[in-house]
């Protein structure tokens, strides 16, 4: 989607009502050009803005709410038999993650499992207070569970207390299957982002009683050096094997250096809110995901390449 286009389809859905938390009195584009997408502004421009970040709750499917603050996904999956947290975003935006998954509707004592993609601040720091909170399982692989005890172990930014960690809990292997209430997510280990990112597959969500399939990637790219950019080409690799991918629940609403084609997670929200009886669900869109898979892969074997020509191979 062009840039004008977003910025028409924001200014047309009142984009400051809708997802700014009101009391600022100005609108959150105030100050921020017009073009810029949404989960950008999220992301990069306004990061660091707290209260700009608190953003309301959405329902995006039947069984299935955006929790989190703007700038990284917290995504809340129901079922019968109890709910399944995916990421908790961290500090200071915990409090509102509860509050959100309360304002759907959702007692967060009914969560009963806890799944981390990967072992960065930004996606578990909330994991060890939402635990407390609802007594759900906290899961991740063990390459990550390593991770954030190494976290938990050392001060923080500018030398404040180490951001408190989840107790490793459920430790996820390659294809291991979690049944819960009608769902059987199956999970598979794509490092690379970091060195155990769990990807979950076979998410069922429902629009209006039908079902999709949903996939939750839990993090492309890799962090440098020959052997994560040929792991995180495995992984790539591996997830574009998965097949018959409907919707892809995005970890961040903004995406490396361009988003994601047609809109990201706030910007499919939008449409959502403005979506007509009979108009497709924004949210189901095979074909840009595995466009987007495609460059994933093609970005990793530039990187293996890249990295190569650095060794001298
Ligand atoms: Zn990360």
């Amino acid at each position: 989607m062009r840039n004008s286009t977003y910025a028409m389809m924001l200014a047309a859905a009142g984009v400051s009502v809708l997802f700014a938390r009101a009391g600022s009195g100005s609108p959150a584009f105030a100050g921020q050009s017009a073009t810029e997408p949404l989960s950008k502004t999220y992301r990069v421009t306004r990061a660091d803005d707290v209260e700009f970040q608190k953003i309301e709750p959405f329902k995006v499917f039947d069984n299935l709410y955006y929790v989190g603050p703007g700038y990284v996904s917290v995504w809340l999956l129901t079922t019968p038999e109890g709910n399944i947290l995916f990421d908790t975003a961290q500090e200071p935006y915990v409090d509102h993650v509860i509050s959100n998954i309360r304002k759907v509707g959702v007692d967060p004592k009914t969560i009963k499992y806890i799944v981390l993609s990967h072992g960065h601040l930004d996606h578990f720091g909330g994991a060890a207070k939402i635990q407390e909170a609802s007594g759900a399982r906290v899961a991740a692989a063990e390459e990550d569970w390593k991770m954030i005890e190494q976290v938990g172990s050392h001060p923080g930014r500018g030398g404040a207390p180490a951001p408190r960690v989840p107790k490793r809990d459920m430790t996820v292997k390659e294809g291991d299957r979690l049944a819960l209430g009608g769902q059987t997510l199956t999970f598979h280990l794509t490092p690379g982002h970091t060195p155990g990112v769990v990807t979950t597959e076979g998410i069922t969500v429902y629009d209006g009683g039908k079902p999709y399939r949903a996939i939750l990637w839990g993090g492309s790219g890799y962090r440098g050096g020959l052997a994560d950019a040929e792991q995180s080409l495995q992984s790539a690799d591996k997830v574009a094997q998965i097949q018959g991918v409907q919707v892809n629940l995005q970890i961040h609403s903004w995406a490396e250096d361009n988003g994601y084609p047609g809109g990201g997670v706030l910007e499919r929200g939008l449409m959502l809110k403005s979506r007509k009886p009979g108009d497709p669900h924004p949210f189901v869109d095979p074909a840009t995901f595995r466009q987007w898979v495609k460059r994933s892969q093609d970005n990793a074997a530039r990187a293996v390449q890249e990295e190569e020509q650095k060794v001298g191979r």
